[in-house]
């Protein structure tokens, strides 16, 4: 059994780790292969705190195994991250505990290529400008994993406080793009391709203000009642998912499905387009969203990548239960 320690993870884990782990699990579960198992997640009634499990098994990736973690409120004013995951890897053959692995920095970097592999399989080719909606944590690792896919040469953000922008200008203008904080409106009329990843719950975009042809990656909705674009949007765009499930339930679609705007069966599996089962964008003025839900497959995807790349460098710690 080896131990991938979170300092390790983020010294080794490239972007390129986790697009390749992400975009071959997402095909895993369209062809039947891997199945993500049901989701456990309870406020524990103690220091505010939600915890839960996800899990899954990967039979062609030969990923087995849980993420344990959630979110603690009050972790900041300890100096600890809010969020707070570890991954727990299994040997498919035997049951054993192969690999405990850190989980922070993999969660971001799995959320980041999952948006990046929609823009690879779903955005123009000729992309030029990224929208950003959001500037916390997790919209830095979107940024540096959309920009190795596509052409992208400027960005235009909008944050609700306005105050976090200038460390998103900082991470693009160190990418070699430059950098605009725009109002929303404006930045549905100029982005090729928008990412969205904040914690809302209304609609931050709506129909009318995206150009046709616009990709957008929604990222932040990944709870019942989050939202973050209009859901009339989402009915009017060809809907791509991670996991159709979630995606209705838990996903940027649970509104437009909920208000019967959108059907479940529209919705396709972005792994469907990566095998070539389904088509994905069709013509240049089509509206593609990605409703990227995070599942368990993922994590567990990354952190068997991980887990093997610091053992083929000597970086893992060995372990005996
Ligand atoms: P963060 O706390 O660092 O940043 C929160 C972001 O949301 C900031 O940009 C903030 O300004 C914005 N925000 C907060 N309240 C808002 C409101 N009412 N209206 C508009 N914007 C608001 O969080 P983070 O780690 O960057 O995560 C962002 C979101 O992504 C969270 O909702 C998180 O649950 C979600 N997430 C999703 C996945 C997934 O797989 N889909 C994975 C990780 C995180």
């Amino acid at each position: 059994m080896i131990i991938v320690s979170e300092e390790c993870v983020s010294s080794i884990l490239s972007e390129e780790d986790g697009f390749s782990a992400v975009e071959a699990v997402f095909a895993a579960m369209a062809r039947g292969d891997a199945y993500n198992f049901p989701v456990i997640r309870e406020a524990i009634g103690y220091a505010d705190a939600l915890y839960g499990f996800k899990s899954g098994f990967d039979k062609a990736g030969l990923s087995l195994g849980l993420k344990s973690g959630g979110y603690w409120p009050g972790n900041a004013e300890k100096g600890v991250p809010n969020h707070q995951s570890t991954v727990f890897l299994f040997e498919p053959d035997t049951g054993r505990l192969s690999a405990i692995v850190g989980g922070n920095y993999l969660t971001a970097i799995r959320t980041a290529a999952a948006s990046s592999v929609s823009i690879k399989h779903l955005a123009r080719p000729d992309s030029k400008v990224l929208g950003m909606i959001g500037a916390g944590h997790q919209s830095h690792f979107q940024v540096r994993a959309a920009v190795k896919q596509g052409s992208f040469e400027h960005v235009v953000a909008w944050n609700l406080h306005t105050e976090m922008l200038a460390a998103l200008e900082k991470t693009v203008t160190g990418l070699g793009l430059t950098f605009e904080a725009v109002e929303r409106e404006e930045l549905g009329a100029r982005a090729d391709v928008i990412i969205t990843i904040t914690s809302c719950d209304e609609p931050l975009l709506m129909k009318e203000w995206i150009k046709p042809g616009t990709h957008l990656a929604c990222m932040g909705t990944d709870t019942k009642g989050k939202m973050e674009v209009d859901p009339a949007l989402v009915a009017a765009a060809t809907v791509f998912t991670d996991e159709v499930a979630q995606s209705v339930s838990i996903g940027e679609a649970q509104h437009a499905v909920s208000q019967g705007l959108l059907a479940e069966n529209a919705i396709t599996p972005v792994g469907a387009v990566i095998n070539g089962a389904q088509v994905g964008r069709v013509s240049q003025d089509q509206i593609t969203l990605f409703d990227g839900t995070g599942v368990g497959l993922q994590d567990l995807a990354v952190a068997t990548a991980v887990a093997k790349k610091a053992e083929e460098q000597g970086l893992a710690q060995s372990a005996s239960l």
